[in-house]
């Protein structure tokens, strides 16, 4: 068996684990659930023992090295998480404790950064030297690379693009700021923007909607408005145009040649799309939006372990 690099996505859950070949091609992946018991003590020792049980039944003996994306702030350059909450880590050496463990080099990036390169290398993003890549989910994620490197700033905060002001006055974010991106545009802002019209306009067919189900969620909204309701269509309108308001901000000063939109929120389909474009279209120089092609994500679950062995090519000098 050739040379074989592992990634690993972990996630607040579960953690994804694949053994790739040098082209990005899965031999096999499998996932565990990650422990956050005293403050997430065990999750490398669980993972890496899951780990050595599937080399040990396997032909695999040569593995060149570990990439491992991690939620939180991570400092790129040496492996450590500043900070990753909802594990329970903080000022944490993971890649020197990893690599201490398993004597291979071990590499480890921001858990939205590895999936950015994944999606870069055999995804939607096609190899681009420049791409602003955005994931709609419950919140916001994001991550940049410029000039063929991921952004990752002094202490691993570059990217955060859910983050950008786009209402000072507006609702508070989990962040501690107001008026955050992701208080809009994510699953849960587009949930409370149907609230906010529910309450303003309680006679309409949403606030019905509403009244007879107990509960809207934001694939709700995107199937009302893909069927006409103008409360939901306006709320599609609205999301599609803060985001192309703020990539096209960002545009400015990356002039990316891909956009690439993922996550759950992205499967609401063209109508999100079509707002997000067109806004981005109005508010951005033109010599910006006029290289600049928008794409949806193509890898899914699989993008971080992707984007993890990667990562590993790029530091080993193998890419
Ligand atoms: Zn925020």
């Amino acid at each position: 068996m050739n040379d074989l690099i592992i990634g690993i996505d972990i996630g607040g859950t579960t953690s994804k684990i694949g053994l790739l070949d040098l082209q990005g091609a899965i031999v096999c992946k499998w996932e565990i659930p990650t422990s956050t018991a005293n403050n997430g003590d065990s999750i490398v020792q669980d993972i890496w023992q899951s780990i050595s049980d599937t080399l040990s039944t396997s032909q695999i003996k040569a593995v060149i090295g570990i990439g491992i994306g991690a939620p939180g702030f991570i400092d790129g350059a040496t492996g450590l998480v500043y900070e990753a909450v909802n594990i329970g880590w903080k000022d944490f050496q993971l890649a020197a404790y990893f690599s201490s463990i398993v004597n291979l080099p071990v590499f480890v990036e921001n858990d939205a950064n590895i999936a950015v390169l994944g999606e870069n290398w055999k995804g939607a993003g096609n190899q681009s030297e420049n791409l602003i890549a955005l994931t709609l989910g419950t919140g916001v994620g994001g991550g940049i690379i410029a000039n063929g490197t991921i952004l990752n700033g002094v202490n691993g905060t570059a990217g955060e693009i859910g983050h950008i002001t786009v209402n000072p006055e507006g609702y508070p974010c989990n962040c501690g700021k107001k008026g955050c991106l992701e208080t809009i545009a994510s699953a849960t802002g587009i949930v409370r923007q149907a609230m906010e019209r529910i309450k303003q306009e309680p006679t309409s067919h949403l606030a019905s909607f509403y009244q007879q189900s107990g509960v809207v969620t934001a694939k709700d909204i995107f199937d009302l408005a893909h069927n006409g309701d103008p409360d939901c269509k306006a709320i599609v309108e609205r999301t599609g145009d803060v985001l192309g308001f703020a990539i096209a901000n960002l545009a400015t000063v990356i002039n990316p040649s891909t956009l690439l939109i993922g996550g759950g929120v992205s499967k609401a389909g063209d109508q999100l799309l079509s707002s997000i474009n067109s806004a981005f279209t109005k508010y951005a120089l033109p010599r910006v939006s006029e290289v600049c092609k928008l794409k949806i994500a193509q890898l899914g679950n699989d993008a971080g372990i992707i984007g993890a062995a990667f990562l590993v090519k790029e530091k080993l000098g193998l890419s």
